[in-house]
């Protein structure tokens, strides 16, 4: 496959918009920001044996690539509205090029995002996705606004992709891992609910390697720290029935990666806005514990007492512990 019929199979899907006049085929895009906005700019890349196995199917390649850098400006309470591939390919596989441009836009579409350009190579199989969106000037979410008594909340169902994760890295086949694999595979941007969140939140992060880990960068980003209820973190109805062990369920929770929710932060006397968001969107959001003067981290039971905090606070990706 000629690397132009390789663009085409972009260009061809890419979704116009009138704020990208100019896109893929010149030496550059051009982007007509809106007036009165900063722009919100995020690059992320998934290399094969290291961000996704073999068993990903490419179309599911290419949605999470996007979606990984769409998670990043959704933390940011951003609107998305470009996006640019640059692309390591190692042979020319039509097929395989043609259903990872499919993945690709189907999650650009439903978020209106023009792919606006790129860049392609030989090489091991990588993609590298740059996202340019907007957001109105200093209503950007910040992961360093919490205070000593604000909630921290978490959007969404935690640990569902390290679950998916576990039972394939135990044998499972990847076709019986079942609804939890469309989290591994397909995550979620929560970009309606960080564009929501706007003059809500005080802090937000998106969470991609593991809740504590992640937590962690905003507590270091804030200045203080947290209290958590172990119990309140959502589960979905697929993670209790895989994971039946609360314990292991936990551990998948609170250090598992790849989740790609929000956590934030909000006074309390947000809450009932924050609850209204979360029926309006659809979406849960759960209240997990408040964040503390100090900068200690600490994890209560049920009972409100401590808990040991786990040793591995974030995901490892798989390539690396050699599974
Ligand atoms: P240049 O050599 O000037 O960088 P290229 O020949 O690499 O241009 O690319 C031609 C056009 O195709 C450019 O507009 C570029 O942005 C776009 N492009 C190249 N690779 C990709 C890709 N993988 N996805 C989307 N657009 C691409
Ligand atoms: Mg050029």
């Amino acid at each position: 496959m000629p690397e132009f019929s390789l663009i085409e199979a972009f260009r061809r899907r890419a979704l116009a918009r009138e704020d990208v006049p100019l896109g893929i085929g010149d030496d550059a895009a051009l982007f007509d920001p809106p007036a009165g906005e900063r722009l919100a700019l995020a690059v992320d890349t998934l290399v094969e044996g290291v961000h996704f196995n073999r068993g990903l199917p490419p179309a599911s390649i290419g949605w999470k690539a996007l979606a990984v850098n769409l998670s990043d400006l959704a933390a940011m309470g951003a609107t998305p509205a470009l996006a640019l591939l640059a692309l390591t390919l190692p042979a020319e596989d039509p097929r395989f090029v043609e259903e990872l441009a499919t993945g690709f836009a189907a999650l650009a579409d439903s978020h209106r995002v023009a792919l606006a350009g790129g860049d392609t190579t030989r090489g091991p199989l990588a993609l590298s996705v740059t996202v340019v969106g907007h957001v109105p000037k200093d209503l950007a979410l910040r992961r360093s606004g919490a205070r000593p008594g604000d909630d921290v909340w978490v959007s969404g169902s935690l640990g569902d992709a390290a679950g998916a994760l576990a039972l394939w890295k135990a044998g499972t086949p990847m076709l019986r891992v079942g609804p939890l694999r469309q989290r591994l595979d397909r995550p979620t941007p929560r970009l309606g609910a960080g564009q929501a969140l706007r003059g809500l939140a005080t802090a937000c992060i998106d969470i991609s390697d593991g809740f504590l880990a992640d937590l962690g960068h905003l507590l270091a980003a804030s200045g203080v720290g947290a209290e958590v209820e172990v119990e309140a973190l959502p589960a979905s109805t697929d993670l209790r029935e895989a994971f039946p062990d609360p314990v292991a369920r936990r551990a998948l929770q609170l250090s598992g990666g790849d989740d790609y929710e929000l956590c934030f932060t909000a006074p309390p006397s947000e809450r009932a806005a924050v609850e209204r968001l979360s029926g309006r969107l659809a979406l849960p959001l759960s209240r997990v514990g408040r964040i503390t003067a100090g900068a200690s981290l600490r994890l209560l039971d049920a009972d409100g007492l401590p808990l040991p905090l786990p040793e591995r606070r974030g995901y490892v990706h798989f390539a690396e512990d050699g599974a």
